[in-house]
């Protein structure tokens, strides 16, 4: 055997021991065994100069990296095991679970206040056997204004301007009204609709206004309707969503759109009813209405000498105000998990 090869696989056999012992992980290891017997590894490229010996060395050498191959498996398989050993006698301190951990627990969400209410408001409603009508929240001034009685040096459209939309007779509706001109105008009766949706205002924002809020409306257009009709909606209305004991008062009113015109409160249900901070000397109001005025029914297509109708109106938000005891209008609109939870 020359003194190259042997030396070679000196070198190569104290190289490879140190390297294993100081290998610290199996990946480590692995690496190692290719590096090291791989068929591009240092001992094959050793055993590949084994040809070029004479006969006699070539047996001796080939002997001698043969044992340095066994011996390098060995030192493999040795030092994986240790680590192996090492790694279950730390396994308490490096794979520890704490049996006694709480997580937070997860909170399932649920629908916002104002959802709330207006399901209750569809539900109300389609036990009196209405249905829900839906219309543009862009709207032209004649659905919004002129076809409701509202012409353009009406006082009323003083306090609802509303934000207009590029072209001059574009606007975002001020109110669901125009709802029920349309449905008049593509249905014929009997009508009996609710339009729930989002209305603008050009309102400055304070506890009880806001630039966006929601209305709901209602339509009755059919032979033979009352006031009375009317009346007995809304108690059945406001009963049902604030509680049978709530008493009901219905007082005069105007709007454009309607003839005779009423406004309904009920009673408070902070006070009941004797006065207090919340209310106007006991009572709530909680929507507009009044008996649609002929003009309006013309507009929509309908004929009032055979038919009549009413309509009322209430802001949802103020609904759910009432119904929650909720003071500011914009906690509806900030969505503060703390305000959303208690619903
Ligand atoms: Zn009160």
């Amino acid at each position: 055997m020359t003194q190259g090869v042997a030396g070679e696989l000196e070198r190569l056999r104290a190289s490879a021991r140190e390297r294993i012992e100081s290998a610290t992980d199996q990946k480590a290891l692995e690496g190692l065994r290719v590096s090291l017997l791989g068929k591009k590894g240092e001992l094959t490229t050793i055993l590949r100069q084994l040809g070029g010996l004479p006969a006699a060395d070539r047996a001796a050498a080939g002997a001698e990296a043969n044992q340095l191959k066994d011996e390098i498996f060995q030192w493999i398989t040795d030092r994986m095991g240790g680590l192996e050993a090492k790694r279950h006698t730390a396994l308490g301190d490096t794979e520890w679970v704490d049996l006694t951990f709480v997580p937070n627990p997860v909170r399932r969400g649920h629908l916002h206040p104002l959802t709330l209410i207006l399901r209750e408001v569809k539900a109300i409603f389609s036990r009196l056997g209405y249905e829900v009508a839906l219309g543009p929240q862009v709207e032209d001034e004649f659905h919004n204004f002129e076809a409701l009685n509202i012409p353009q040096d009406h006082p009323a459209r003083d306090t609802m301007d509303s934000f207009y939309v590029e072209a001059d007779d574009l606007l975002l509706r001020t109110h669901t009204s125009p709802v029920q001109i349309r449905f008049m105008q593509s249905h014929k009766p009997p009508i009996r609709i609710i339009a729930p949706g989002a209305v603008y205002r050009r309102d400055a924002t304070d506890p009880s206004h806001g630039s966006q809020f929601y209305q709901v409306e209602g339509l009755v257009v059919d032979h033979d309707i009352r006031l009375s009709d009317l009346k007995g909606t809304i108690e059945y209305f406001a009963r049902s969503l604030f509680g049978p004991e709530r008493r009901i008062r219905i007082v005069g009113d105007h709007f454009p759109f309607t003839e005779p015109s009423i406004g309904a409160a009920v009673s408070c249900g902070i006070c009941g009813g004797i006065g207090c901070r919340s209310c106007k000397g006991g009572w709530l109001e909680i929507l507009g209405a009044g008996m649609v005025h002929p003009q309006v029914l013309r507009n929509g297509g309908i004929d009032p000498e055979r038919y009549s109708g009413f309509a009322f109106g209430a802001g949802l938000d103020r609904l759910a105000m009432l119904k929650y005891n909720v003071t500011d209008l914009r906690l509806f609109l900030e969505n503060d998990v703390r305000f959303l939870r208690q619903f």
